[in-house]
């Protein structure tokens, strides 16, 4: 009987993907996933059996893994953390849909909210919400729905899937809504590439944005500060995003 790792391969760099993961694929025959994500890891596949798919097959991508887990030691990467809009789900429901009595085990890893969120300063220090953009697996309706309910809550809000070729204007529609719930100077965090080559960041007013939406692409993600996110700057250096978690009500500092 095989076994079948869900590896969450982190935002990017190597140095961010945790020790079960690494000793996970270390052990495995096989390594499916797609492209983008195990280029990233190839230090750590030599001898191994890699078998790339491309997006949007990620159901055929289930299904193998799923096959070769029968008898082989097998891992699925997906970016970031496998369960926050990765492959984990659509994983288990293969296998439950299968009648798989192998052993499974999901491994967490660091998702672009909390990667993007450290480079930023602290913009998610209390509550805050996720929400994807993309209208692939949720209809528009309801991804409208759900921001504006986000919005509604003045919490901070991490987009993923902020915009792409094939989706130029969800972000726009999006910052719409925000400008009915919020004030224009609401600070907003972009990271782009967080923690690969080529990473990026900016921190505007949801004004400056809404003027420059282009600058976000599929490997960006969007964080919306909450009503009380402030902009950390001394002069004109813009240092971060902070959310106090309230200490200040409370203690002198
Ligand atoms: N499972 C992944 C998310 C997959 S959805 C995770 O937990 O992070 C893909 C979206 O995630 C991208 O469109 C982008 O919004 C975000 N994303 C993933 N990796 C990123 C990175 N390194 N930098 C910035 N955004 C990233």
């Amino acid at each position: 009987m095989g076994i079948l790792y869900i590896v969450s391969t982190g935002p990017g760099g190597i140095e961010y993907l945790t020790p079960r993961a690494s000793a996970a694929l270390e052990q495995s025959e096989y390594v499916i996933g797609n492209r983008f994500y195990i280029e990233h890891l190839s230090p750590l596949l030599d001898g191994k059996e890699i078998i790339f798919s491309s997006m949007g097959a990620e159901v055929e991508r289930a299904q193998r893994a799923a096959e070769l887990a029968r008898d082989h030691i097998v891992s699925m990467v997906s970016g970031g953390d496998a369960g926050v809009y990765g492959m984990a789900s659509i994983v288990l429901e293969v296998l439950e849909h299968a009648g798989y009595d192998g052993v499974v085990e999901v491994i967490p890893g660091i998702t672009a909210a909390t990667m993007a969120a450290s480079r930023l300063g602290s913009p998610l220090s209390g509550d805050y919400v996720t929400l994807s953009l993309s209208d692939l697996l949720t209809p528009w309706d309801v991804i409208e729905k759900r921001l504006e309910l986000a919005f509604q809550m003045e919490i901070p809000v991490a987009l993923y899937n902020p915009r792409s070729r094939g989706r130029p204007h969800n972000l726009g529609k999006a910052l719409d809504i925000l400008s009915r719930y919020r004030t224009k100077d609401t600070p907003i965090g972009i990271v782009k590439n967080a923690s690969r080559p080529g990473e990026e960041m900016f921190i505007m007013t949801l004004a400056q944005l809404a003027d420059n939406d282009d600058l976000v692409d599929m490997h960006s993600i969007v964080i919306i500060g909450g009503a009380e996110s402030r902009v950390w700057q001394r002069g004109d250096d813009v240092r971060g995003i902070i959310t106090p978690r309230g200490y200040h009500n409370k203690y002198k500092y």
